[in-house]
């Protein structure tokens, strides 16, 4: 008889358990997560450790000359959380608060994240620590440009695909889509996605995060029997997937009230205009002045009494200081983390329904999946096909988390990271430890 190599799981004990003291550590929140789902798979002991461990972290100096003519030093990190079903993919943002367990993190989420939807690519995440709204185009391209240099040995098509996060976009692609290639010396466009259209990039993929929350937000409001015309909605950040999130959501018939970003926001009861809204962010780049509705803040926009709360702006923002408060009934999280893993229990208990993130915002690497066989294959599909196969597999993973949840009474987060991990988990028993 083979030995049974399956052990309980209670025998299982994370080595660092007492390592992450704050609530708001982005490795804990997914780590808790993760520890309760492989409890409930009772995943064995030896691919709970692999899983649990990312398999590259980088951490570069990247020197760049500013416009002044001195030279700063930025930090910047690639992370390669696991790579077993396919080449890595995960975005890179430039934002002042990256740290090497948010990066991690997020490189995570991006595994669990393919996985849920089925896609054939692991997980990565990449950061500099930098604030790009005091940087010139100039300065960011260089700092670009550097920072693809430092991480160009885990780059290309087959091992390593970035795509926007906070604060880059489409610009920021292009640069890294043109290093990379000048380094290989040919054009080699599936080395990232989110590119323009014009030179690889795929057609829906600037809308696709913002449209997967509005296919799985119509799909929560239809499972609790409610109406999707006049649902209330209110929105954290009004960047690419919360302004386009509240787009479409509005054109599906939901009344928008309230709006934020890093500036503060607005409400109106009676319904924002989001198109009037995004052309004002368009010119001001903020909603800062914005005077159609009341003024609040953050704070204030995340416990109104809503239908609908979409936070697509940052991690840590529904944690047990404000939990107690919320008044949604349905949460879809548009960002990556927004919820700590302790708020989660909090908010099972006052029923709120939450599509967590590894579902809710999966449709941006849908269409960057999509957009990397388009540029592999050279031909490239209509939008029309892009949003129909968009709208099939958000569909397909809302129900499959769904049944999953109802099968073993759990809530949609660990029913996700379950068909998550057990994915991944299939994916190593096959192949097998090399060595
Ligand atoms: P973005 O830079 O386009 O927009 C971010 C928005 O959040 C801006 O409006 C900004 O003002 C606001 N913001 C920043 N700090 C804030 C604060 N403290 N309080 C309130 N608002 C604040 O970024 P994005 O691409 O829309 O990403 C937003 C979130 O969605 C991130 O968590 C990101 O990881 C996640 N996400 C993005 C994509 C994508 O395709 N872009 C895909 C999946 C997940």
């Amino acid at each position: 008889m083979p030995p049974d190599l399956t052990l309980q799981t209670h025998t299982i004990v994370r080595p660092d358990k007492d390592r992450f003291l704050s609530e708001e550590n982005p490795f804990e929140a997914m780590m808790f997560r993760f520890d309760r789902a492989a409890e409930l798979l009772d995943l064995e002991p030896g691919i709970y450790k692999v899983l649990r461990h990312a398999e590259k972290q980088i951490i570069t100096n990247i020197p760049v000359m500013l416009d002044n003519g001195e030279v700063e030093v930025f930090t910047g990190i690639r992370v390669l959380y696991n790579t077993s079903r396919g080449p890595a993919k995960g975005g890179i943002r430039f934002d002042l608060n990256v740290t090497l367990d948010e990066v991690t993190a997020l490189a995570a989420w991006m595994t669990w994240k393919c996985a849920v939807v089925n896609i054939p690519f692991g997980g990565s995440k990449g950061g500099v620590i930098c604030d790009p709204l005091k940087m010139s185009a100039g300065e960011l391209e260089r700092l670009t440009r550097r920072y693809t240099a430092s991480i160009i040995s885990t780059l290309g098509p087959d091992s390593d695909v970035p795509a926007p996060d906070v604060n880059t976009n489409e610009r920021v692609m292009a640069w890294i889509m043109d290093t990379y290639s000048m380094r290989v010396g040919h054009t080699v466009t599936a080395v990232v996605t989110g590119k323009p259209v014009e030179m690889g990039g795929s057609l829906g993929r600037r809308e696709a995060t913002g449209r997967g929350c509005m296919i799985v937000t119509k799909e929560a409001l239809s499972h609790l029997g409610m109406d999707v015309r006049g649902a209330t909605v209110a929105v954290q950040g009004f960047g690419n997937v919360g302004s386009i999130g509240a787009q479409l959501l509005q054109k599906e018939g939901c009344k928008i009230i309230a709006i934020s970003d890093r500036t503060g926001g607005v409400v109106n009861k009676s319904g924002i205009d989001v198109d009037d809204a995004v052309a004002y962010v368009k010119q001001h780049r903020t909603l800062e002045g914005y005077s159609k509705g009341t003024r609040i803040t953050n704070e204030e926009l995340l416990t109104l009494e809503v239908d609908v709360l979409l936070p697509a702006a940052l991690e840590n923002v529904i944690t047990t200081k404000n939990v107690a408060n919320i008044r949604a009934k349905i949460i879809c999280e548009g960002a990556n983390g927004p919820t700590t893993a302790a708020a989660d229990a909090i908010l099972d208990e006052k029923g709120v329904f939450v599509v967590p993130d590894i579902l809710a915002n999966a449709g941006g690497v849908t269409v960057s999946y999509f957009e990397w066989v388009q540029d592999r294959g050279g031909y490239f599909w209509t939008e029309k096909v892009v949003n129909d196969r968009l709208h099939e597999i958000m569909i397909n993973s809302f129900r499959a988390v769904l049944q999953l949840s109802k099968q073993h009474k759990v809530n949609m987060r660990t029913a996700a990271y379950m068909l998550a991990i057990s994915r991944v988990a299939t994916v190593h028993r096959l192949r097998g430890i090399y060595a």
